[in-house]
C-alpha cells in the first residue's frame, strides 16, 4: 500500500479509511490522489529497469506533481541524471 501522512484539516494520521477518523472530513479524493501518484513512481521504476531514462522522467515528474514524496524527489533525481547523461553522450548503453 501507499503511505499517505495525514489529515489537512486536523493533522490526524489517515487510518485507510475515505473519512477521516478524528475529525470527519473527507479524505477519499486525496487518497485517490497519493494512489495515482504511487502508479506513476511505479511506472517510473519500470521505466528505468527498462533503461528509458526519458519515460522515467516524465512519470516521475507525473508522480510529484499529484503528491510530493521522498521516494518520488529520490526517482526524479535519478530520472533527471540519467537523462541529462544522455543528452550530454556520456552515457553510452550497450543495449
Ligand atoms: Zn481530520
Amino acid at each position: 500500500m501507499y503511505a499517505v501522512a495525514s489529515c489537512p484539516v486536523c493533522r490526524a494520521r489517515f487510518r485507510g479509511t475515505a473519512t477521516c477518523s478524528r475529525c470527519g472530513t473527507d479524505v477519499g479524493p486525496l487518497m485517490r490522489l497519493a494512489a495515482m501518484a504511487h502508479a506513476s513512481r511505479e511506472q517510473s521504476r519500470t521505466a528505468l529497469a527498462n533503461g528509458d531514462w526519458s519515460a522515467a522522467l516524465g512519470h516521475a515528474r507525473r508522480a510529484q506533481e499529484l503528491c510530493v514524496t521522498r521516494s518520488g524527489q529520490a526517482l526524479l533525481a535519478v530520472a533527471t541524471a540519467l537523462t541529462a547523461r544522455e543528452r550530454t553522450g556520456a552515457g553510452e548503453q550497450n543495449a
